[in-house]
């Protein structure tokens, strides 16, 4: 199992400060927004400190860590033009950076079709991915993130997803991203019929064309096309189904990424602790910890 979170990046370490987030939480892998995920505002590449950050991962045995692309990128956007073009053109210089950077997976949300109708959405999609191939055709893949079918989001079957491929000319440059409590809340049973699921995944894709898991547990039930994720075990997937999804055959070489909530004070509102390496910890030995958000907390305030 490789098994790691999403991280930082910021200050003035930079993606080195990310790998030394990674380590310190036990990581065997990490994933980063090259920058802020709500504004395409980007450093230089030359100042990210790359060479430092892969010579750290090298002394630490890390081999791959995946970039997530920001939630502002809206491909399925049909009705304002420039909110599409802004997408297009960040997105090939998000695949640049990505590349520099290392990482052979870039996280796309594939977008919302903001109204228009999931055809359209769809349409608009395919159109701007076919843009951005024939700008980048390098090792970086866009591995479109399964949706929970928040607001006009595409993506929330994995027969939107399997459509968006069908036309894209050049899909060998796509992958999938499996977010768990995204496909909980799209109405998938993965409590219940992992099996099932993955069974129906394979309608449409091979297992192998999964570049990443991110591994939440989910607040709301299945189906509530809401998104808000939850500490592992403490949400409505539990603790036995995501230990399930991650001892996976097909999914032993492929990053799985925590994107689990901060942890608040007791009382408190503001998510203050990380949890990942609780979180890490408690899924390599295999056993729910009942006490670990407690732990993060004591932890974090040194008690
Ligand atoms: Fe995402
Ligand atoms: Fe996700
Ligand atoms: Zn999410």
């Amino acid at each position: 199992m490789i098994l790691g979170s999403h991280v930082g990046m910021g200050g003035k370490e930079m993606f080195l400060g990310s790998v030394k987030e990674a380590i310190s939480y036990g990581a065997d892998t990490f994933m980063v927004y090259t920058g802020a995920p709500q504004n395409t505002r980007r450093k230089e590449v030359s100042e990210l400190r790359i060479a430092e950050a892969k010579a750290k991962m090298s002394e630490v045995g890390i081999q791959n860590f995946i970039v997530h692309a920001p939630y502002i990128i809206n491909l399925g956007n049909a009705a304002k033009e420039e909110t599409f073009q802004l997408g297009v053109d960040f997105l090939v210089t998000e695949l640049q950076r990505t590349e520099a950077m290392g990482s052979e997976t870039l996280v796309l949300h594939p977008g919302s079709h903001v109204g228009e109708g999931i055809d359209v959405g769809i349409s608009q999609i395919v159109k701007g991915l076919n843009l951005v191939f024939e700008q980048y055709n390098g090792p970086v893949k866009v591995a479109l993130e399964t949706m929970a079918g928040k607001g006009s989001e595409v993506g929330s079957r994995f027969e939107e997803l399997s459509r968006i491929y069908d036309g894209v000319t050049n899909n060998n440059m796509l992958r999938i991203c499996f977010d768990t409590c995204h496909v909980n809340d799209a109405g998938y049973d993965l409590v219940n019929d992992t099996e099932g699921v993955f069974k129906e995944f394979r309608r449409f894709f091979p297992t192998n064309q999964i570049a990443a898991v991110h591994l939440n547990d989910s607040m709301n039930p299945r189906g509530a096309a809401k998104d808000r994720h939850a500490n592992v075990g403490f949400g409505t997937l539990g603790f036995d189904t995501l230990l399930r999804i991650c001892n996976m055959d097909f999914l032993s070489n492929t990053p799985i990424i925590l994107e689990t909530p901060y942890v608040p004070r007791e009382g408190a509102k503001e998510r203050e602790f990380a949890p990942y390496k609780f979180e890490i910890e408690m899924i390599r030995k295999g056993v729910f910890d009942p006490e670990l958000l407690e732990r993060v907390r004591k932890e974090a305030l040194g008690e």
